[in-house]
């Protein structure tokens, strides 16, 4: 044993971040590895940004990062070694912001179709009614008019002109259009007023052209029936297309009590194969009286649960969506806004889709009671509500380290990114939505605003911690699926800033491949507090690797987005396997 030990020593293997093994976890240094990569290009994502040749894991953890021939004196008999051949082998990826409970229960009923434009969405709806005969409501699939040809959200005509007889509704989470017999059926007409917390677009005369803005609880009651139970089959096959894409830890962003129930059976049946933390929504029309109690009386735990899955922060909706154009912003969206976003009134800049009194309620018990909280909050103007908040939730009852989040936060100025970083409120931002929607978004919003769209060099250079992550709703194809969940992609976006048409927009807040790839790994860890235990390749962190397809590092900037997962590894186990 003392002579393995010393030839170990001896061979020089390099214990990157020293101390990272941990109290109680002291590995014994010359136990032999459950598994080794060998012969790689091993970018550790450690503080010095150090490239190994290899690494080895026993018991779930990385005991061995060094060069070949230290790495390889860890080899026993039951060894499984694996010879990466010179590709790049990064930290697995973390994609802190993803619905895979959203997305299991549509690919269980009909699997997700993005639809480019108004006319496949008039299939689609004819499709449907042919497929569910009947007079019930239909749902499209999620469109944003920044991703249909057209520019612009589908007319109430067209949708009429799909499906003359039955009430349709074409979805966009924030804003919906409505069709003649939906208008009817939910009493939205020229006289009525305006539903609580929605906005009915009107033309001159006053009646409805059909689209209606943050208008979900309104309409919620014509949904199609929830099933009973998620589909445990359909977030497990998602976990698997993550896992294709390198992705070994999630954020679901979205999640419920319910959700969370969903992945502990997956856990106790021995199906999770990411790892994940779970978002808890608080309740649409929350009520301030009511914020302490209904945080009081949640079932779970702030941080409940271990490595694999654990229970993250709180999440509460404050504004709509950039693509919708109900971002609550600083300044007037322009008349340059009015084809994509169907925005009459010169002086519109969107809303907060609640109060502040309610935003500032929620934040402060859900801080007082120790939980990190996140909200979704994209527009400019949304951003200052919240972080007043959460400066006011600090001030009443001092934690140390809270690290509530902004989810999106679109539109950073270095004064903002400034206070967020004092503040230490960290960002959960998607830069592919540049890539996607940049095209559309610059049109209508202008070049001057779309300069910093998810900007997330201005976030960085204020000392913002920021994780750049995909936000995956639908779909279970890494590249077409709403959104797509390719983290080379958002990567490959954050360094390039360019948009589908191949349009540079905003050049300076591109970040190096480097920085892209650590707010896909060590800093996204940080948004869950795994950051001394995830998100890089360094002594007494878990065992999760990549090996690339190509060297994320070197290719050519244009193939950064094609590159693949060759093998994915989570707690030193292989799980896939090109
Ligand atoms: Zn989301």
């Amino acid at each position: 044993m003392t002579s393995v030990v010393l030839a170990w020593l001896a061979a020089g293997t390099i214990v990157i971040g020293g101390a990272a093994v941990r109290a109680g976890q002291q590995v014994a240094a010359a136990e032999p590895a459950d598994l080794i990569v060998l012969n790689g290009k091993v970018v550790t994502v450690d503080a010095r940004a150090s490239v190994a040749e290899a690494v080895a894991i026993r018991g779930g953890r990385i005991i061995a990062v060094g060069d070949a021939a230290s790495v390889r004196a860890r080899t026993g008999p039951a060894t499984r070694v694996i010879d990466a051949r010179g590709r790049t082998v990064i930290p697995g990826l973390i994609d802190s912001h993803v619905h895979a409970l959203g997305a299991a229960p549509v690919e269980a009923v009909r699997p997700f179709r993005t639809l480019s434009s108004v006319g496949d969405l008039q299939a689609w709806l004819r499709d449907e009614a042919r497929r569910a005969p009947g007079t019930g409501w239909i749902w499209s699939p999620r469109v944003y008019p920044t991703r249909l040809a057209e520019g612009r959200f589908p007319t109430r005509a067209e949708l009429d002109a799909a499906v003359p007889d039955r009430p349709v509704v074409a979805d966009g989470a924030y804003a919906f259009v409505l069709n003649t017999a939906a208008l009817r059926a939910a009493g939205i007409t020229a006289t009525s007023a305006d539903p609580a917390g929605a906005q009915v677009v009107r033309d001159p005369g006053g009646e409805p052209t059909g689209l209606v803005r943050n208008a979900r609880s309104v309409l919620a009651r014509y949904l199609p029936p929830a099933t009973d139970a998620l589909p445990l089959d359909q977030i497990e096959a998602l976990h698997r297309v993550y896992l294709q894409s390198g992705i070994t830890s999630v954020v679901e962003r979205g999640g419920t009590v319910e959700g969370y129930r969903a992945y502990e059976a997956l856990k106790t049946t021995g199906r999770l194969h990411v790892r994940a933390t779970v978002t808890l929504m608080l309740p649409a029309g929350l009520q301030p009286a009511d914020a302490d109690r209904v945080i009081a009386s949640l079932p779970l735990q702030p941080g409940q649960g271990d490595d694999r899955l654990k229970v993250g922060p709180l999440k509460l909706t404050v504004d709509g969506g950039i693509l919708l154009g109900t971002s609550f912003m600083r300044e007037p969206y322009g008349q340059s806004s009015r084809a994509l976003y169907g925005v009459q009134d010169a002086r519109y800049r969107g809303f907060l889709s609640t109060t502040p009194d309610v935003i500032h309620a929620g934040i402060k018990a859900g801080h007082a009671r120790g939980w990190q909280m996140t909200a979704h909050v994209t527009g400019d103007a949304g951003v200052d509500v919240v972080l007043d908040a959460f400066e006011a939730a600090q001030r009443a009852h001092p934690r140390a380290d809270p690290r509530h989040t902004l989810i999106h936060a679109y539109f950073p100025t270095p004064e903002v990114a400034h206070r967020v970083a004092t503040l230490g409120v960290l960002v959960d931002t998607q830069p592919a939505w540049l890539f996607k929607d940049g095209d559309a978004l610059r049109a209508a919003l202008g070049p001057q605003r779309l300069a910093r769209f998810i900007g997330v060099r201005t976030w960085r250079d204020a000392g913002a911690r920021v994780a750049i992550n995909t936000d995956h709703m639908f779909g279970a194809d890494r590249d077409t699926a709403m959104n797509p969940f390719n983290p080379f992609l958002t990567m490959a976006t954050a360094v390039s800033r360019r948009t589908e048409s191949g349009q540079v927009v905003g050049a300076g807040e591109r970040v190096t491949r480097d920085e892209a790839l650590r707010m896909m790994t060590i800093d996204a860890a940080a948004l869950s507090f795994d950051e001394a235990d995830r998100g890089s390749i360094e002594v007494g962190k878990l065992g999760d690797l990549v090996i690339l397809s190509d060297d994320l590092l070197t290719v050519p900037e244009a193939r950064l987005r094609t590159i693949t997962a060759d093998m994915t590894i989570v707690g030193g186990v292989v799980v896939f396997e090109k």
